[in-house]
């Protein structure tokens, strides 16, 4: 009975937001794994406007998306996952629009019609529980255990769930935000940021080089900032600040033996934030603001080589990405090597050699245990398959061993 009744709800819902055009299609594209249609409408710049309720724990905002239309398609297609959409406006004017079923790992595509004048859209949204990019965490699993924390993970395919997206790596966006949250805390972004909290608890936050959307970042909570120099520095709570700054000390030599190697480095600072304990990978490249667990924090600087990585990814990965994740090869490999030259670089050759027969012996380690012919042993996989997407997140930590 309830099923009945729910799928007439859900028809009701759908023939209501549905636009009266008929040639609408939106299908998941298992390549981009993306609802989107970014090779024909693709999206430019975000200006972002959210609010944090830790209460809730809920982001409220409006996704305001500049776009470009040039083969004048008659519909721009998302991606969303777990969200509610409140109100769409193109070019100022409220709109319909139609969300496809939810489809597992997926989420829902989101179809809103354009002319082929409009150049910007607005989504009002809130974001549901069960966003896979947001990890909430309690006073208690904090290092200070007075105030609650979120931070963002969008790799691969989760920004989706922090706001509605062109979700594919093929996208690459320049954005703005305004992101507000509890009084004591600091907001910070993969972004220029704030070195210090205000009285506001409103931050703003730029963007300047297309990024692609897994690149988007945010963590708030008590946050404090300690310069290494001009361009590098530490967040982390207060409580870990100078422990985690004497202990990343060398990464401005880390940066000039990458940019002697690599080339200049194009984005302006480069900052570590140390996570809580909870944080789940060991680090992600978010432009200017590298996410690291603190389990690097060893007291004698034995673990930065995950600094090294996730810097190398500056160039390889941030830079020159991936058009899609079966080629995920290209930003971990080429980090990878990268990550290993800069270790070369600043370490004496046996610390380097050790690093390089870690790296072999994982891989020999991997092989045994998956089998010499499975698929995630293959450099270019194929994320095709179902589920096949979200296994392959859980298990991107240890192919990047595989190079
Ligand atoms: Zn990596």
């Amino acid at each position: 009975m309830i099923r009945i009744q729910l799928c007439l709800l859900l028809t009701l819902f759908i023939s209501a937001c549905k636009p009266k055009n008929s040639d609408n299609s939106i299908v998941l594209n298992p390549n981009t794994h993306s609802f989107s249609n970014l090779e024909k409408v693709m999206t430019t710049h975000l200006n972002w406007d959210a609010q944090i309720n830790f209460d809730l724990k809920q982001v409220s905002g409006t996704a305001t998306w500049n776009f470009k239309n040039p083969s004048k398609e008659k519909y721009i297609h998302f991606d969303t996952y777990d969200l509610t959409i409140k109100k769409i406006k193109v070019n100022g004017k409220e709109t319909q629009y139609f969300l496809t079923p939810f489809v597992e790992h997926y989420g829902s595509g989101l179809s809103i019609p354009i002319t082929s004048n409009d150049t910007i859209l607005s989504i009002e949204y809130l974001t549901g529980a069960n966003a896979n990019a947001l990890q909430w965490l309690s006073p208690e699993q904090t290092a200070g255990k007075k105030l609650p924390y979120l931070f963002t993970q969008c790799e691969s395919i989760q920004a989706r769930s922090l706001l509605p997206c062109q979700d594919a790596p093929l996208n690459r966006i320049t954005y703005h935000a305004q992101v507000q949250v509890p009084k004591g805390m600091m907001a910070i972004m993969s972004a220029k940021n704030p070195t210090k909290k205000n009285e506001s608890g409103i931050y703003e936050f730029e963007m300047e080089i297309p990024i692609p959307t897994y690149l988007i970042a945010l963590a708030a909570g008590d946050i404090a900032y300690q310069p290494i120099n001009e361009r590098c520095g530490v967040y982390t709570e207060p409580s870990m600040l100078a422990e985690a700054a004497n202990e990343l000390s060398d990464i401005p030599k880390m940066m000039q033996a990458a940019e002697d190697l690599g080339g200049k480095y194009r984005w302006g600072k480069y900052d570590v934030l140390i996570a809580p304990p909870s944080f789940p990978i060991g680090g992600m490249e978010n432009p200017r603001l590298t996410f690291a667990t603190p389990t690097i924090i060893a007291g004698d600087k034995s673990l930065v080589s995950l600094i090294a990585h996730e810097m190398a990814h500056s160039w390889s990965g941030n830079l020159v990405t991936n058009a899609n994740w079966n080629d995920l090869w290209l930003n971990e490999g080429f980090t990878t090597y990268f990550e290993r030259r800069i270790m070369e670089k600043i370490t004496d050759p046996s610390y380097t050699d050790m690093l390089w027969e870690i790296g072999y012996q994982d891989l020999q380690s991997d092989l045994t245990s998956l089998g010499n012919t499975h698929q995630d042993t293959r450099l270019k996989v194929d994320l095709k398959a179902e589920n096949r997407m979200m296994h392959f997140q859980i298990s991107r930590t240890k192919k990047e061993l595989y190079f």
